[in-house]
């Protein structure tokens, strides 16, 4: 007899851009424990499709990080960079039925456009009708036409999202001949049969352009949580730019107790020293979506995990 498909599979899914670090531990161990208590799987991904910016020591570094603070996953971890089999597919579906198109424009022709609420640059639309005659093709984009979006986000809330307005036609095939992390994410969730994205709000925007490009692509679209953004004390993102600490993959206790406060789990005093299993089997116990709060939230500075 078979076994039933599990009702919940979760997913971390890290950049090995650097060693992991508290901001990351926040969403490994919220995908964790909600996919854990309900029953669910958890699988891991490397997200090392952007491959100047990662390096596979750092991704050797973050598995033996993950290791150590008593993380297990289900399956065989997920290699971005093996995956452009994938990818390529996902796109030639896309061109077959009109809805990318190439896109000629240098990034300085692109320097006047307006700017998305996340930083990006949203899209002007120069190419949608056809290259101009003798340039080079450089990278693919998706048509989002006057899509709307919306989606009801666990922590969130409910979230509409004007794609024109808010990202424009936005890249699928980069300049430099690589898949964006778009069609990355959305074609291994859909393939891992992923159905819980827990990870960090400040993915919360492109979510809606991942909800089109499933609709686009007839994947199935999971549920979203998005949990709140670990910032320093000058509101900035813990991440490699802002010299976040990396976990100290020795005695990971202290950075997995704070990163349970910081998810709003109120663990007791005395496991402040505990180590990951202890943690864990506390966790497991008592974890609670409904208390992690909306954030940006600057986490409590306990045993030098946070960078000054
Ligand atoms: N690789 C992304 C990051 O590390 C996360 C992508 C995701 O969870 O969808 O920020
Ligand atoms: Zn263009």
């Amino acid at each position: 007899m078979n076994a039933p498909t599990p009702v919940h599979r979760g997913r971390f899914a890290p950049s090995p851009t650097g060693p992991l670090h508290f901001g990351s531990l926040v969403a490994a161990a919220g995908s964790f424990l909600e996919a854990r208590k309900r029953g669910g799987e958890w699988h891991l991904r490397i997200e090392d499709v952007d491959a100047p910016r990662c390096s596979q020591a750092a991704a050797d570094e973050i598995l033996r990080t993950l290791e150590a603070c008593g993380f297990a996953w289900d399956g065989e971890v997920v290699w971005q960079s093996r995956r452009g089999d994938a990818y390529a597919a996902a796109l030639e579906r896309l061109k077959a039925e009109g809805r990318v198109f190439a896109c000629t424009c240098t990034r300085r022709e692109l320097a006047d456009s307006a700017i998305a609420p996340d930083g990006a640059t949203i899209y002007p639309g120069t190419c949608r009708q056809g290259l101009a005659a003798g340039r080079p093709e450089r990278a693919w984009r998706l048509r989002v036409g006057d899509a709307h979006v919306s989606f009801d986000d666990a922590i969130q809330g409910h979230i509409d999202s004007d794609l024109a307005g808010e990202a424009g036609d936005f890249i699928l095939l980069r300049a430099d001949g690589l898949f964006a992390y778009q069609l990355a994410v959305v074609v291994d969730d859909a393939e891992s049969a992923i159905t819980h994205v827990v990870r960090g709000a400040d993915l919360l925007a492109s979510t809606a352009r991942q909800i089109f490009l499933q609709q686009c692509l007839g994947l199935p679209t999971p549920g979203y949580a998005h949990l709140p953004v670990a910032v320093n004390t000058e509101g900035e993102k813990l991440s490699k730019q802002t010299r976040a600490t990396p976990v100290d993959g020795v005695r990971p206790g202290p950075a997995l107790f704070a990163a349970l406060e910081f998810l709003g789990q109120r663990p007791p005093a005395e496991l402040s020293c505990a180590v990951p299993a202890e943690l864990w089997a506390w966790a497991m116990r008592h974890w609670r979506l409904d208390r992690v709060s909306r954030g940006p939230a600057c986490p409590a500075v306990t045993g030098g995990i946070i960078a000054p």
